[in-house]
């Protein structure tokens, strides 16, 4: 079965509005805490009814946020979302006291409370990271204020998915040969190409970035809300930037962000190097940044769903038994939606809740890349399977810091895996370049967005209005720098700041792809070296969930992000590729 089974949620849409409303009558009960946490009982209550209400939460939001995803142009699939979230900020406003309250009560007091009763143990780490951040609490009527307009602040990212999703009509372009054909967004990476006309690839490009040059205004001022809203935030709570203020809550030291960013700056000739080589081999008078989809042998090996999962079963053999199982549990039926379907959110993701199952979403399309996809998506899974059974709620939430290295690790496996079995010329150029693009997408291009965030939120801090003009400049001069290309140069490109929903929807989040990619490249190293105890080690990221902060999780288990090195070996990893790729191709 390659499709979703959310019975285990509701089997009824009767069922989901009967807890709603149930959900709904309970959330006043929070009041009575209300400036009685200084008292132990009062407090240990509060913990336990804050637990039962989160997990009986996690039902409906699962059940509401999985449906509309599948399809986002069912109209009562989207109402029952909305209801679920407004639901939501009611909650987050109802316990909009605790936070400022606990500050008063004072630490000590709160973790003399947690030694009295073990049931509130897990809530430790919580009431330590509380009182890190203590300084950016305010007063009790103060974040009541601010919490009436959380509703407000969720409102650009629906706009954002108005005009990039729901408002979306495909394109039809004819092409060079009289043939018409549509394209959308999911489709117009995996059809550019197979054309081998340079004319027929960039219309198929101008038609997949119309919509945002068309709507760059539109687009703009949306993204001057995201990053307005981020602004307000972080001045009312008294952050030095907007980066900090996304940074602090997990205890990442600015440096790690700052030494990524320079060092990948500073380490664009390999791709200079590389782009050369494609060129050369691929024939083409000019290079667009939409090339990097042509490859460099022909293949057209597909991987259906069956087949995709299989390969993956195959490459864990070997391998650890605890860790291969759970990554086999990942994929079990009914907990990985897989067909492209019209309405269906595109990309792909790994959905977890505490109690439950994790979900996966795929629009698998048969391609090599789809294969990746599939078994990065795995590795969330897995990772949530191994924190929800060792953590308890309270600590079971990793960050995204440490999701993308369990995810990553799997695409090096893979590709090991694949490289391993290849046997002719063309197959093994296809592995490599797709090992090669790896390290361009996932860590350059990922950090050259996180460069964009910096340079944007630097304007929002300076006071200058953004606008479809300045967005576009930063795109351009950083285009120039990493690849050598003048992306005016093609139709639609320098609004690439709105093609990518996470700078809207999670502003500061991409600079983790990278910096986990590289964490990840260093751990999977280790274990596959048969570093003494490494893969135990990962196994330990893995199970600690939340329980500690990312930067030194990933630490534990062999990746130090403090130090410049852990980036430069993903430079030197890429310089490797390129010569065992140079070496086949001048061959
Ligand atoms: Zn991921």
């Amino acid at each position: 079965m390659s499709n979703w089974n959310l019975d285990v949620f509701y089997t009824s849409n009767e069922d989901f509005e009967k807890d709603l409303k149930t959900f709904e009558g309970k959330i006043e009960a929070f009041n009575k805490f209300k400036g009685n946490l200084n008292q132990f009982e009062s407090f240990r209550d509060y913990i336990l009814f804050d637990e039962r209400t989160t997990m009986d939460f996690y039902k409906l939001y699962a059940y509401a946020h999985l449906s509309s995803d599948l399809n986002l142009k069912d109209t009562e699939k989207q109402a029952r979302y909305q209801k679920v979230l407004i639901v939501m900020n009611k909650l987050s406003s109802v316990t909009s006291y605790v936070s400022p309250e606990m500050i008063k009560v004072g630490k000590e007091t709160l973790l003399s409370f947690i030694d009295k009763d073990v049931r509130l143990e897990p809530h430790r780490f919580s009431i330590e990271k509380l009182f890190k951040q203590q300084e950016h609490v305010l007063s009790d009527s103060e974040e009541k204020l601010l919490s009436n307009f959380r509703p407000v602040s969720s409102v650009p990212t629906q706009l954002y998915t108005s005009l990039s999703v729901t408002d979306r009509v495909d394109e039809v372009i004819t092409l060079s040969d009289g043939q018409e054909l549509t394209i959308n967004t999911s489709n117009w990476r995996s059809l550019l190409p197979t054309f081998k006309d340079p004319d027929d690839r960039a219309k198929i490009f101008s038609a997949a970035f119309k919509r945002y040059k068309e709507n760059k205004d539109a687009f703009a001022a949306t993204y001057n809300l995201v990053l307005q809203n981020m602004a307000a935030s972080y001045k009312s709570r008294d952050y030095k930037s907007a980066l900090e203020s996304k940074l602090e809550g997990n205890d990442i030291p600015l440096d790690v962000f700052l030494t990524l960013k320079d060092t990948a700056y500073n380490n664009t000739a390999p791709i200079k190097r590389y782009l050369a080589l494609r060129k050369k081999h691929l024939k083409l008078d000019k290079y667009h940044t939409y090339d990097r989809f042509l490859k460099l042998a022909s293949s057209d090996k597909t991987y259906s769903y069956e087949e995709a999962k299989a390969l993956f079963f195959e490459a864990l053999e070997g391998y650890d038994e605890e860790f291969v199982n759970n990554e086999k549990r990942a994929l079990e039926d009914g907990y990985v939606d897989v067909e492209i379907k019209d309405g269906k959110r595109t990309g792909a993701y790994s959905s977890g809740f505490y109690g439950y199952h994790p979900y996966i979403l795929l629009n698998h399309d048969k391609t090599l890349d789809s294969v990746f996809t599939l078994v990065h998506e795995a590795g969330h899974s897995a990772h949530t399977i191994f924190s929800n059974e060792s953590q308890p709620l309270a600590t079971s939430d990793y960050t995204i810091f440490v999701a993308e290295i369990a995810s990553t690790f799997n695409e090096r496996l893979l590709a090991d895996h694949l490289l391993e079995k290849a046997t002719n010329k063309a197959d093994k150029i296809t592995i490599i370049e797709n090992e090669i693009d790896g390290i361009m997408s996932t860590f350059y291009r990922q950090t050259l967005f996180a460069h964009y965030e910096y340079e944007a939120n630097k304007l929002v801090e300076q006071g200058i209005p953004l606008n479809a003009e300045n967005l576009s400049q930063i795109m351009i001069d950083l285009y120039l720098h990493y690849y050598d290309l003048d992306i005016t140069k093609e139709d639609g490109k320098q609004y690439v700041w709105a093609y990518i929903p996470h700078l809207f929807r999670t502003p500061f989040y991409v600079y983790q792809y990278a910096s986990s990619y590289a964490a990840s490249l260093k751990i999977y190293g280790d274990v596959k070296a048969g570093v003494p105890n490494a893969m135990e080690k990962y196994k330990g990221l893995l199970k600690s969930g939340g329980s500690d902060f990312p930067v030194n999780q990933a630490k534990l288990a062999g990746a130090d992000l403090t130090k410049k090195e852990t980036f430069e070996a993903v430079v030197c990893r890429f310089n490797q590729l390129i010569d065992l790729l140079e070496a086949i191709l001048e061959n």
